[in-house]
């Protein structure tokens, strides 16, 4: 196989990874790669390590690291578009994986890394995603228009104005960024999960219903959307400083959108991540 792409050195500032998820990408089993870096400082951030620091590594050894494959490839820079191929055939030699997802921290700040492993993991079976908060709409329209992505999970985290979204997310101006990922994402047909994680008092259910009234018109003005459905997550405490909101209630708030949007719960558990390849 040819190496596909133009970047055949690509370096990646990495955070952690999980081998295989089932719940993550709901009908494909993944792997989730964390990229590190994030522009915003949600107050409630699970991956909080991950918003700063550089730990910068090879996809090559990403993926080599995750499947736990001892290649021999020297240190020769001209043979490394072979070992990122095998590291690759390492993930779909997996039998159940048959999905990446890159998610952080933020992997927008890292396109490049986006755009060397799509079309290599795609010629290989797998398809791609990314989980994104939304704040860099350009690099999301230009990877959706080069065919990079196969799936976009946009997280959605208060009502798409400030105050409320600069409490959410510890940054001001945040919205209108968000806004304009949600519309590229609807008028472009790319398959999309929308998730909105809900802690005690944040977003309010008016909140909510204000996130399903903005898809719900994107809805209506671009009827060849790939809108799959909205997803309200259990959001978790980092260190025990609060009791998560209970199922019943995140199914009453669905509920009430239900009218609007395609929605389902989701409850959540802290998952186990691997071992950081060196
Ligand atoms: S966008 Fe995600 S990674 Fe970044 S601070 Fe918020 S929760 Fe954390």
């Amino acid at each position: 196989m040819k190496w596909q792409g133009k970047n055949k050195l690509v370096q990646a500032n990495y955070g952690d990874s999980i081998l295989l998820s089932t719940v993550d990408w709901i009908g494909l089993s993944s792997t989730v790669i964390f990229l590190r870096g994030c522009p915003l400082r949600c107050p409630h951030c699970q991956n909080y390590n991950l918003q700063k620091g550089d730990n910068i590594v090879s996809i090559y050894n990403i993926l080599k690291t995750l499947m736990k494959t001892k290649p021999d490839f020297g240190d020769n820079a001209s043979n490394i578009i072979s070992p990122l191929e095998e590291a690759i055939r390492g993930v779909t030699a997996e039998p159940l994986v048959s999905a990446i997802i890159l998610s952080g921290g933020e992997p927008l700040m890292q396109p490049e890394v986006i755009r060397a492993l799509s079309p290599n993991a795609k010629n290989l079976g797998l398809k791609i995603g990314i989980e994104t908060s939304g704040c860099y709409p350009k690099r999301l329209r230009k990877l959706i228009k080069e065919g990079a992505l196969d799936k976009v999970f946009l997280d959605i985290k208060a009502a798409l104005r400030d105050p409320e979204y600069y409490k959410a997310t510890g940054v001001p101006n945040v919205a209108p960024r968000v806004l304009d990922s949600l519309r590229i994402c609807m008028e472009s047909s790319t398959p999309l999960e929308i998730r909105t994680t809900v802690f005690p008092g944040m977003p309010s259910v008016s909140d909510v219903k204000e996130i399903a009234e903005a898809i719900f018109a994107f809805e209506i003005k671009f009827p060849n959307h790939k809108f799959e459905s909205m997803v309200i997550q259990q959001g978790l405490p980092i260190n025990e400083e609060f009791e998560p909101i209970a199922q019943v209630e995140l199914e009453n708030i669905a509920k009430s959108i239900e009218a609007l949007v395609n929605v389902r719960v989701r409850t959540t558990s802290k998952r186990k991540k691997s071992k950081r390849p060196n």
